[in-house]
């Protein structure tokens, strides 16, 4: 399946940052695989001058989801700190649409709509697809893909840029199961018609 690019697209690319990338607090194994990647899809989005929207994680230093809080995961993505920022070599075009989630302390978000301008930015943007890749395929991703279907947005995932925390060794690949049957169109850079 070839897909053409056209002015109702949008990017989204979910948690690219320091604490998810290897040597991070919280890092997805491989999870730097994807920038290279993803910069050829900003890059192609960017030269169509089409949106590119990125999510971040954006927790307060005693969020609820940290393991000293009685959360899941150690601490991570605490706003403002180096493990916080996305990595230099993500290149991001300078109006790239930063979105910033989970940034109370008593609540979680792994969607990139929870509670976040995103939904409404893409409505004013005229978007009717999202392409969406990042970090990690069972988490963030997953449940930012959910909120673009239920949203009513025809949903690609970035097959070819997404990479899984694993803790049990299939949730990655469930998780890509689970967003196909529920609509999600995978797709792969080569599929993209410029
Ligand atoms: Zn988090």
């Amino acid at each position: 399946m070839i897909v053409t690019l056209d002015s109702g697209d949008a990017l989204i690319l979910v948690d690219v940052q320091n604490d998810f990338l290897p040597g991070g607090s919280l890092a997805v194994p491989m999870g730097n695989e994807v920038i290279p990647i993803l910069n050829r899809y900003i890059s192609l989005f960017h030269a169509h001058g089409l949106g590119i929207f990125a999510t971040r994680d954006w927790h307060p230093p005693d969020h609820s989801s940290f393991l000293e809080q009685g959360g899941a995961w150690p601490p991570h993505c605490i706003a403002a700190t180096p493990g916080a920022a996305f990595p230099a070599s993500l290149e991001f075009p300078c109006d790239t649409q930063i979105i910033s989630k989970a940034t109370n302390r008593g609540k979680d978000a792994y969607s990139g709509f929870d509670d976040t301008q995103l939904e409404p930015l893409l409505k004013w943007s005229g978007i009717g697809r999202v392409f969406i890749g990042g970090l990690a395929t069972e988490y963030c991703v997953l449940n930012t893909v959910k909120d673009a279907l239920e949203y009513r947005y025809v949903t690609f995932v970035l097959e070819d840029a997404v990479r899984a925390m694993n803790i049990s060794t299939d949730d990655g690949r469930q998780a890509l199961e689970e967003m196909t049957r529920l609509g999600a169109i995978p797709i792969r850079f080569e599929s993209l018609a410029a």
